[in-house]
């Protein structure tokens, strides 16, 4: 037996009458509509016109979860290129320190040259002068240059 959405909300007995749309409780209640027979034309568009505005607020979320995944995706993407460009920097970082170390390496040493060149450049001049000031040692020059110029003139003749 079939039972009308409003007796079956208050648990009556539905008696359908064949006279009528109605059964005799939505009658007696005098409710307009009754879905003893079926469900009422003008109830059938207000449950379509429900079901639209539903379908219409499900779409709604569906396209703000859309939205919110390609949110999420872009701070997550944000995130990785911020992460990465973090870890380039601090790569980068690590790299001058390192090539300062390197470059501080050589640098303890760098300077010996120069100054061995220093005391060479010292040592020519300075020597050459005090030869020259002093009369022995000019002597002890000649000497050497007289062997040597003998040895020479040996060899060119
Ligand atoms: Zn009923
Ligand atoms: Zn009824």
């Amino acid at each position: 037996m079939p039972s009308c959405s409003y007796c079956h909300e208050l648990g009556l007995e539905c008696l359908a009458l064949d006279s009528s749309r109605r059964c005799r409780n939505c009658v007696s209640a005098n409710r307009s509509s009754c879905d003893v027979w079926g469900v009422d034309p003008s109830a059938f568009d207000a449950m379509i016109a429900e079901k639209q505005r539903l379908d219409q607020e499900k779409e709604a979320i569906r396209q703000q979860k859309k939205q919110l995944r390609e949110n999420s995706k872009r701070v997550r993407e944000q995130q990785r290129a911020l992460e990465a460009r973090f870890r380039k920097v601090v790569a980068r970082e690590l790299r001058d320190i390192d090539e300062l170390e390197r470059e501080e390496g050589p640098s303890t040493s760098a300077p010996a040259p120069p100054s061995l060149v220093g005391v060479e450049d010292f040592a020519s001049s300075a020597d050459f002068s005090y030869w020259a000031a002093d009369p022995s040692l000019l002597d002890s020059l000649d000497a050497v240059g007289g062997t040597a110029g003998a040895s020479q003139g040996n060899s060119g003749s």
